[in-house]
Parts: C-alpha cells; sequence; structure tokens
C-alpha cells in the first residue's frame, strides 16, 4: 500500500512500525458549534484510510479526541477559549456545551458511515497526562514561563518546522522582541494561567498555577497515552499542518526522544463555491441542511469519494446533485442484482484494478470508476454482488441495505391531488403554500414525475 507522507512530501510504501498493527490517531473537532460539511469531509477521507487499511488485513487501533478545552479563537495561542466564550454567549455550563455539540458531531459521522474510532479522548479527562508531559518537558529545559503560561521553547530546536517546511528565518526576521514575552514567533503554550479577573468554568490546578493546557498538547497527551511514544499515522486538516502537528511533532519529540509519528495524512479542505466556508459568509452548510433540501447523507459521501483526499475540492450543488443522481443509479443497479445465480468468475482484472487504486494513495475517484465499469459490465450477477459486497467494506455506501419504499399517507395523498387541482387552476401561491405542507409532513413532491419520495 503506497500513502503520500506530509512529513517526506513523497508518497511512500506504508510500513507500520509493529505489523499487522497500526496506532491511528485522528485529531476530533472542538465541539463548541455545529460541525459543517468541511469537517465531514476530513473525517470522510480518514474513515476510508481505516477502511482501507482493515481491508488490507491490518488491525487498526484508532483514537479520536474530542477538544472541550484549551482551543483557543486564534491558533497562536491568543484570543479567548473557543469552548468558554460560546458558553457565555449561550449562558450555559461548559459541559452543556460540549455534549450539545458533541452530540451534533457524532450524529453527522452515523449518517455519513464513519466507522467510530476505537477510543475517544476528551480533553478534559486527561489534565493530569498533560501535566506529566509539560513536566517532563521542564525537566529536559524545553519551557520558560511568561505571565500568562508556561512556553515551549523553540529556539532550542534546529527542524522545528520541518512539517510545514517553514521559513524559521524569516518568522523571526520579521518578529520583533520588544514589548513580547514570548523569545520566538514559534513559542507556544503548554499551560495558560487563568486570568486573575476572570472566573473561568474550567481550570485546574498544576505546578505552575491555576490553568488549563493548551490546545497542541492535548493531542500529544492523549495520543502517546493510548498509542505509545511513537505510532503509525496521525491525520486531520491541512490546515492543521503549520501549527497544531508542527507543535504536537516537536513537542513530543522534545520529551521522549523518538519519532513522534511516521506517516502524517492529511486532507484536503472543502470549499463553498470556491470560497471559504464561514458563518460571517453565510456558506457554512451542515449535513442536515443538505438533508431538510431532500439529499440523502450518502450523496454527500459518494461526492466526496469522487475527488482525491489530498485535493482541494470545490463545494456545489450542482455536483451533489449529480452525485445523488449517481449514486441512486448505482444502488438501484445493485439492486437488479439479487437472485441470479449464474457465476463465471471471471473477475480477476476487475479485483486487481480496484486493489490497486486504493493501494495507490487511496484513489477513491479511480476506485469508483472501477465500480462503475464493474457494474456496466456483462460478467454474472453473482460476480457483481460478491465483489460489491467485498468493496463495499471500503465505500461505506449502503450499497447493499434494500432501497426503502415508503407508502404515501392518505392525507398525504389528499393534498397532493388538492395541490395539483391548484396547480391546474394555476394558483400558484396557494399550491405553494400546499407543497410545503406536504414537506412538513416529511414528503417530497417532484413536479416532473409526480412521484413523491421521504425527505
Ligand atoms: P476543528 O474542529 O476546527 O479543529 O476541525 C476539525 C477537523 O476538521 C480538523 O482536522 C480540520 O482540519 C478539519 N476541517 C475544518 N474545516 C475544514 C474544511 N473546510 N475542509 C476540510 N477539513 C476541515
Ligand atoms: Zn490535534
Amino acid at each position: 500500500m503506497k500513502l503520500y507522507n506530509t512529513l517526506s512530501r513523497k508518497i511512500e510504501e506504508f510500513k507500520p512500525i509493529n505489523p499487522p498493527e497500526v496506532g491511528m490517531y485522528i485529531c476530533g473537532p472542538t465541539v463548541y458549534d455545529y460541525s459543517h460539511i468541511g469537517h465531514s469531509r476530513t473525517y470522510v477521507n480518514s474513515d476510508v484510510l481505516i477502511r482501507v487499511l482493515r481491508w488490507l488485513n491490518f488491525q487498526v487501533k484508532s483514537v479520536m479526541n474530542i477538544t472541550d478545552v484549551g482551543h483557543l479563537t486564534s491558533n497562536a495561542d491568543e484570543g479567548e477559549d473557543k469552548m468558554e466564550k460560546k458558553a457565555k454567549t449561550e449562558s450555559k455550563s461548559i459541559l452543556d456545551i460540549a455534549k450539545f455539540y458533541s452530540a451534533d458531531f457524532w450524529q453527522m459521522e452515523r449518517k455519513l458511515n464513519i466507522i467510530r474510532p476505537d477510543i475517544v479522548t476528551p480533553a478534559t479527562e486527561y489534565i493530569q497526562e498533560m501535566t506529566e508531559l509539560v513536566k517532563k518537558l521542564e525537566q529536559k529545559g524545553f519551557t520558560y514561563q511568561t505571565k500568562d503560561g508556561v512556553y515551549f521553547d523553540t529556539g532550542k530546536l534546529k527542524d522545528y518546522g520541518k512539517l510545514a517546511r517553514l521559513d524559521i528565518k524569516g518568522l523571526r526576521e520579521g518578529w520583533r522582541v520588544e514589548k513580547r514575552e514570548k523569545k520566538n514567533p514559534t513559542d507556544f503554550a503548554l499551560w495558560k494561567f487563568s486570568k486573575k479577573d476572570e472566573k473561568r468554568q474550567m481550570e485546574w490546578s498544576s505546578p505552575w498555577g491555576i490553568g488549563f493546557p493548551g490546545w497542541h498538547i492535548e493531542c500529544s497527551a492523549m495520543s502517546m497515552k493510548h498509542l505509545g511514544e511513537s505510532f503509525d499515522i496521525h491525520t486531520g486538516g491541512v490546515d492543521h499542518i503549520p501549527v497544531h502537528h508542527t507543535n504536537e511533532i516537536v513537542q513530543s519529540e522534545a520529551a521522549t526522544g523518538k519519532q513522534f509519528v511516521k506517516y502524517w495524512f492529511h486532507s484536503g479542505f472543502l470549499m463553498v463555491e470556491d470560497e471559504k466556508m464561514s458563518k460571517s459568509l453565510g456558506n457554512f452548510i451542515r449535513l442536515q441542511d443538505l438533508i431538510d433540501q431532500g439529499y440523502e447523507p450518502m450523496s454527500l459521501r459518494y461526492l466526496f469519494l469522487t475527488s482525491h483526499y489530498r485535493t482541494t475540492m470545490n463545494f456545489t450543488y450542482v455536483a451533489l446533485k449529480a452525485s445523488q443522481e449517481a449514486y441512486r443509479k448505482l444502488k438501484s443497479i445493485v439492486a437488479g442484482w439479487q437472485g441470479d445465480k449464474s457465476r463465471a468468475n471471471k473477475t480477476s482484472n476487475l479485483v486487481f484494478k480496484f486493489r490497486e487504486a486504493v493501494e495507490n494513495d487511496l484513489n477513491l475517484p479511480q476506485a469508483l470508476a472501477v465500480v462503475w465499469e464493474m457494474a456496466k459490465s456483462n460478467i454474472p450477477s453473482m460476480d457483481k454482488l460478491e465483489l460489491i459486497t467485498d468493496w463495499e467494506q471500503i465505500l461505506g455506501l449502503d450499497l447493499l441495505k434494500p432501497i426503502q419504499l415508503i407508502k404515501v399517507p392518505e392525507e398525504v395523498k389528499k393534498l397532493i391531488k388538492n395541490r395539483e387541482a391548484l396547480r391546474k387552476k394555476e394558483m400558484w401561491a396557494e399550491a405553494d403554500a400546499m407543497r410545503k405542507e406536504i414537506e412538513k409532513k416529511g414528503f417530497k413532491v417532484s413536479d416532473m414525475k409526480l412521484d413523491t419520495v421521504r425527505l
């Protein structure tokens, strides 16, 4: 199996440290807001990686964090704690905020058939491991203290920016020491002190004073706790390369003297209609928004599989619609295969092609092309069924789940009839109101074929 490694910027042969075991850490969400479809893409991509590895008989142990403290509004240790800020604006406890948005995240994951990680680690449950790690760094002379926290001294390292290929010299040249307490622009907080005039909901005592852990130390402490000081794969979105993952590497390697992670797997970003997703731009799309518009979650998963995980992907409704159509077509073709008994076992070419695609740095667009080639081929249905059953372990598209035909209730039928009558009389506004009434009952009318499907 070949996999691109951000560390080397090369596609490498995947050789785990202790085969067939594979330790994998997935950078999880900060649960202060709803998850959007950009998150969905990153987690579908790491899900595909796990599925491919398991399909190739590796024994994967996956760990994912839930960040419920310490992630500041600026990734560079400045600004407010995202969780504290949200709790304040919603006048809720942090526990309630974390519970609510974690539930939203897991619901999104389930709907997209993302396999739940083996171990889930909320940051607030690992404070002791984090302080132990900071103590270790302190003993080794990698830390210093300022008025607002304990910092990692990146000036002690020669290869600080190796993951992101950062221009450290350039960064240092543009940095003015006056008025700042940090020694180097790239130094980052390991432990932040609570402000004297502010009462935080989440704070702990530590050898350095009352406060909370830095976001980066969380991932290092929790991953090493469950996967050991050196492990195989760490995943996340590309935005985490220059700061978060760079800092995870240096603090972990400074503490242990060992290589932290062998393969860094980064997912390309999802843009929406060519723009970055943000609430202020009004293009912050959740999976639930798509479901409310009549799209199936599997259409989104299908759409993600049509682009390579490392590309920047541009989400458009045109593309989603096309994916929904392709997905439904494929599913109905698969449904037609059941029950046929004849077999020819002439599948080796397709088996080879599919495997070659997924083993080649997870080329899922290519693998999907092989699925269609197989679907359109004239090999017997039983062979097709056997292949798709095997490949579904990776695709996770519910292709073998029966298509649900739902009986339209009498009251909905009546509303449809009434709406049709209104349309005939060209009473468009009234007909539109009737359509909304029908949608409230969970059904969608399509004027193309005058059929009804459940939303
Ligand atoms: P966060 O909760 O912001 O730390 O994000 C959780 C994960 O989703 C991280 O691995 C991010 O890199 C990833 N992510 C956030 N926004 C996007 C996006 N628009 N496209 C792809 N991945 C994203
Ligand atoms: Zn992380």
